[in-house]
């Protein structure tokens, strides 16, 4: 193989095994020319699904060439889709979207009304979705020698699952990974060796899971060499659980018996191989450093081997990266994939880079890919443009230019708007690199929360109407998540205006239900995550005096900002203005107990 790429070049210089040899290639082919790898993928997909009710509308004809796909299919979103989703979800067995049938649905942390986003899908994607992992470490290898040598200590859970009223399952992406044999009957792969068991991966109690999984990683923490979470915020819950349970775990393995909290069987029987005698020396080593008041660096203390943490951290979940450096000791952080429940997207080729310079190379045979071009209009705020005919291909996306991703999938997505804006850095061979921007309409999130504008409006509104009567109003509002805290929670601040014109004061018990008001009124990954996962901690409210927008809106003016254009952001971030709204709150409320929630779509 000629070396003309980095990846090849790195190849050559690393010890590289038969089956990775066998996975760098498959980039460099796939990257080499995307778009014949793209004219085949959207060949195959509109050809099996040509007698689909949904393709047969737009009188392809058989016709399978992308000028004629791009012509006739329109551009189109979820709430597009909704009467054919419905349709499936009920029951109804005819090809629909896809010819091939729809197995499950998988459910998104977007939402529509509130609700997760079901994303159909058909069988063969889980070997697509096998494919994207298995590059994974191949690529991480030539970076990071001797991983083969120890474990990973990865924090992966399962969430639970429901059925659609025509019995279709539907459950997240990675529950649907973990569950199916692809993960469980994986075989042995030294550089793929967890320390969690899989039967505490699969336990839907969260509690238990972690507990075990902790457990196991604590056992073994000389053995581990990498530690991650899908996303940043899992492995914070991790660090914040061990804060709290470390005397419980210590206990289990000076005595060497399993806590009565777990109480899972196939777990107990799982842990009974693995906790067989009492460690004393590992558990006062733990009691040490764990009952510092510091716990700064606490994961190399722990897990002395780690070489990286895998764990993603671009997009919304940058604003981790302070508290993961902290908590770590600055150890390199990998993002290595980019994904949805829509489809696998792509890897990042350079892991070890900073999280600042992640890209990621979509691989160009997991979807058929168009890029809308995303137009920035006068006042900064961005939207994307709904000219049809301005997709670009994948192969001629420009660098600097910022893309909102479109896709084309097996399962049955046509020209199908993901969400997310993309922003092309440079070239892999022939195919493009991509920064993730940012999610399209998210204001607000901790983890797999997406909350937007509209929504949090909506919840304010509602809340607000607890206290209507007494002629109070939100005269203003705004929002800010608050994620330095373990875990983190909504913060809105609010200002009021009472009947007089003045401040107006409102109870305890009034500004209490105002939270829990609006925890109702978010949608169900919000109320998923405060219920089942505890992965979002009670919304708090912060009355702010009066005159604190208008202080807020001099400021923005005093920075540059036109009078006749500003707009009250609902969203802040930015620390000056924090101080400025922290500095005015009167009073602080939370939500005193938990949304309603529970596995059921409401509808
Ligand atoms: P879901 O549909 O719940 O699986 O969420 C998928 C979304 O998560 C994507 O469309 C992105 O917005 C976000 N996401 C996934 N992977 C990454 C990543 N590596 N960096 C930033 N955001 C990501």
């Amino acid at each position: 193989m000629a070396v003309d790429s980095p990846l090849q070049s790195r190849m050559v210089s690393a010890t590289t095994s038969e089956k990775d040899v066998k996975a760098l290639k498959f980039i460099e082919e796939m990257t080499r020319n995307p778009d014949s790898v793209q004219e085949k993928v959207l060949g195959e997909i509109l050809t099996r699904n040509s007698n689909t009710e949904y393709l047969k509308r737009f009188d392809l004809n058989g016709v399978v060439d992308r000028k004629t796909f791009k012509s006739k299919v329109p551009v189109v979103t979820y709430e597009d889709l909704k009467p054919e989703i419905q349709r499936i979800s009920n029951g109804d067995c005819s090809p629909i979207l896809s010819s091939h049938p729809i197995t499950e649905f998988l459910t998104s942390s977007g939402t529509s009304a509130g609700e997760r986003k079901l994303m159909p899908t058909i069988e063969e994607d889980l070997d697509r979705r096998q494919l994207l992992y298995s590059l994974l470490m191949p690529v991480m290898n030539l970076y990071v020698p001797g991983l083969d040598k120890g474990k990973g200590l990865y924090f992966l859970f399962v969430k639970s699952e429901s059925k659609t009223s025509g019995g279709l399952p539907a459950r997240p992406v990675l529950t649907s990974y973990y569950k199916s044999d692809h993960f469980k009957r994986r075989p042995y792969d030294p550089y793929n060796v967890y320390t969690s068991p899989n039967e505490a991966i699969l336990c839907s109690d969260s509690s238990q899971s972690m507990y075990a999984q902790m457990l196991c990683g604590l056992l073994m923490r000389h053995e581990v060499l990498r530690l991650g979470a899908v996303f940043a915020s899992g492995l914070l819950r991790a660090i914040s659980f061990l804060q709290n349970n470390w005397k419980e775990l210590a206990r289990d393995i000076s005595t060497g018996t399993l806590s009565s909290r777990i109480f899972d069987p196939a777990i107990k029987n799982r842990m009974s191989k693995i906790l067989t005698k009492p460690d004393q020396e590992l558990a006062e080593f733990l009691v040490g450093v764990c009952s510092q008041e510091n716990w700064e660096g606490i994961i190399t203390k722990i897990w002395p081997n780690t070489k990286y943490l895998d764990v993603i951290v671009t997009g919304a979940m940058a604003q981790y990266i302070p508290t993961l450096e902290y908590y770590s000791g600055g150890l390199p952080m990998a993002c290595t994939m980019y994904a949805s429940s829509e489809s696998y997207f792509g890897i990042n080729l350079k892991p070890m880079c900073k999280p600042s310079e992640v890209s990621y190379t979509i691989m160009p045979n997991m979807a058929y890919f168009e890029f809308l071009p995303h137009n920035h209009d006068g006042d900064g705020a961005a939207e994307a443009s709904l000219d049809e005919t301005s997709l670009v291909e994948l192969a001629n996306v420009e660098v600097g230019k910022e893309y909102e991703l479109v896709i084309t999938t097996y399962a049955g997505l046509y020209r199908y708007r993901v969400g997310d804006i993309l922003r092309v850095t440079g070239f892999h061979n022939s195919a493009p690199q991509f920064k993730f921007i940012r999610r399209k309409n998210v204001l607000l999130s901790v983890e797999s929360d997406k909350t937007d504008e509209a929504e949090l409006q909506k919840a304010v509104e509602n809340a607000s109407r607890l206290f209507a009567e007494q002629g109070t109003r939100v005269i203003e509002y705004t929002s800010y998540a608050e994620t330095k805290t373990i875990p983190g929670h909504y913060v809105i601040y609010w200002e009021l205006l009472g009947r007089d014109q003045s401040n107006a004061l409102m109870s305890e018990e009034v500004m209490a239900k105002c939270c829990l008001e609006m925890e109702e009124s978010l949608n169900s990954v919000y109320r998923q995550s405060r219920v089942a996962d505890k992965s979002i901690g009670p919304l708090e409210i912060r009355v702010v005096r009066n005159g604190t927008f208008e202080e807020l809106m001099d400021y923005a003016i005093s920075r540059g900002a036109s009078i006749n254009q500003y707009k009250v952001p609902r969203c802040v971030s930015f620390t000056p203005i924090m101080e400025l709204l922290d500095s005015r709150v009167v009073s602080a409320h939370f939500s005193p107990s938990l949304p309603h929630w529970s596995p059921e779509r409401r509808r």
